[in-house]
């Protein structure tokens, strides 16, 4: 039973755990994790092929922004572990392609050239084997969130690690926070917690009268295999496809000795089924359709041979959920990152020690990418509090290192 307190104990060790983890640890802070799994990203972040790129609204709207910037980070902080680099976000299949318009367009968005490139069908078919303008974004990529999960753990000097145990109630006594496993038993002390446990965030809040309104939405990949020889290889594209669905470009698997073709994912909302559907693999053929039209495809000789089903945790504005729950001290949350894990988590990794801490470190990154308080305020828990809460809903973002 630890009787000294850490400075800070994060509860879950997903993609949202673990790089707050390595961040606290970078710090120099005391950091303890705990999980009710065996190691790090074995639930929704056990995800192999997760891609990130920049948001293409309508509009340069508040989330926009915040999207945009918390790309910038995700670029500085995990290119080089891309698997795949670039992506193709494809237009719709009839789309005309008005490149003057466009590229006003992505200038109006914060997206220069240097960041998204406008590309005609006749240059994707020859650059990317797919018939389809879009805009192709070479700094995004796709990551091994799983694997990026254990390292990010691995890499975290010091960092003090409690596998297999659920936290079940979190209580303050004398202003440190104590965390309980199911049988009542101590696992941890800390001055500051992180709810970063996903679903799980909502359990340990109720009995404080806390809502955050979670709610699963299913997805389904599903990994299409295609013998060596077949001809249909030739006809997939060379590079990340992001757009109705989206996909990865065929790698062949030595120890299956066939191609391996990921595309996805179903958005089933309101379902918590984790095992693999026949109707969802139904669903990524069509969409494998889609991302190759007006090419036809054959799908008849592209079979599931495997899948990842995991659960996207959302809240009801599909916002995550990154910040402060002023009414109880030095608790904070990192949940509710949807579809969206690695560029939630990467935020939260900056925005929570920022306010925590107020460490300088995080607040010199947000600012360098014009993410301040009030931008980053409509991501807080609090913005689900009504009437006599409200007035706790201002931003509580120390200010910036400008302003210091
Ligand atoms: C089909 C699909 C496709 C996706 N595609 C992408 C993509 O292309 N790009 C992208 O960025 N994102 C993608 N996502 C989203 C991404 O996978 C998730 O947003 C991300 O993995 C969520 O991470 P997390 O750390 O919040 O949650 P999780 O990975 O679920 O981790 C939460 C952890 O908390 C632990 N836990 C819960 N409660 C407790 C407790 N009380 N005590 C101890 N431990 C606890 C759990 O054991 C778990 O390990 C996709 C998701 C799905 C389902």
């Amino acid at each position: 039973m630890p009787k000294e307190h850490i400075d800070v104990l994060i509860v879950g060790a997903g993609i949202a755990g673990a790089t707050l983890a390595r961040q606290y640890c970078r710090l120099g802070l005391a950091t303890g994790l705990i999980d009710a799994q065996a190691g790090p990203g074995r639930l929704t972040s056990a995800h192999a092929g997760a891609i990130t790129h920049p948001p293409v609204g309508r509009t340069a709207s508040k989330l926009h922004t915040i999207a945009l910037g918390a790309f910038h980070l995700v670029v500085e902080d995990w290119q080089d572990r891309w698997q795949e680099r670039g992506v193709f976000l494809q237009s719709k299949p009839n789309a005309s392609f008005d490149q003057v318009a466009l590229s006003e367009k992505l200038q109006r968005l914060g997206i220069g050239p240097e960041m998204g490139q406008l590309i005609s069908s006749r240059t994707a078919q020859d650059c990317f084997g797919i018939k389809r303008s879009g805009v192709w974004f070479p700094s995004a990529g796709s990551v091994n969130l799983g694997r990026l999960c254990e390292d990010l753990v691995q890499q975290s000097p010091g960092l003090r690690t409690i596998w297999e145990r659920t936290v079940t109630r979190i209580q303050k006594e004398n202003g440190i926070w104590l965390a309980f496993d199911q049988k009542g038993d101590l696992l941890e002390r800390a001055h500051t917690v992180i709810l970063a446990n996903a679903f799980g965030a909502q359990d340990l809040l109720s009995p404080f009268g806390t809502h955050l309104f979670l709610k699963p939405v299913r997805g389904q990949l599903s990994i299409f295999g295609l013998a060596k020889n077949s001809k249909l290889i030739h006809q997939l594209p060379k590079t990340i496809i992001s757009g109705e669905g989206y996909c990865l470009p065929p790698r062949y698997d030595t120890q299956q000795q066939c191609y391996r073709w990921l595309v996805g994912s179903t958005y089933d909302e309101q379902d918590d089924y984790l095992e693999p559907r026949a109707i969802s693999d139904h669903h990524n053929l069509q969409l494998a359709k889609g991302i190759l039209a007006p090419t036809e495809l054959k799908i008849d000789e592209l079979h599931p041979i495997d899948q990842f089903v995991g659960l996207r945790c959302v809240t009801k504005d599909r916002l995550p959920l990154i910040g402060a729950l002023p009414q109880l001290e030095n608790i904070y949350v990192a949940t509710a990152l949807g579809s969206r894990g690695l560029l939630w988590s990467t935020l939260a990794s900056y925005v929570i020690p920022a306010l925590s801490h107020s460490s300088a470190f995080a607040l010199d990154r947000l600012a360098r990418f014009g993410l301040g308080a009030d931008l980053l305020a409509s991501l807080s828990p609090t913005r689900f509090f009504a009437g006599a809460l409200a007035s706790n809903s201002k931003p509580i973002f120390p200010p910036s290192p400008k302003a210091r």
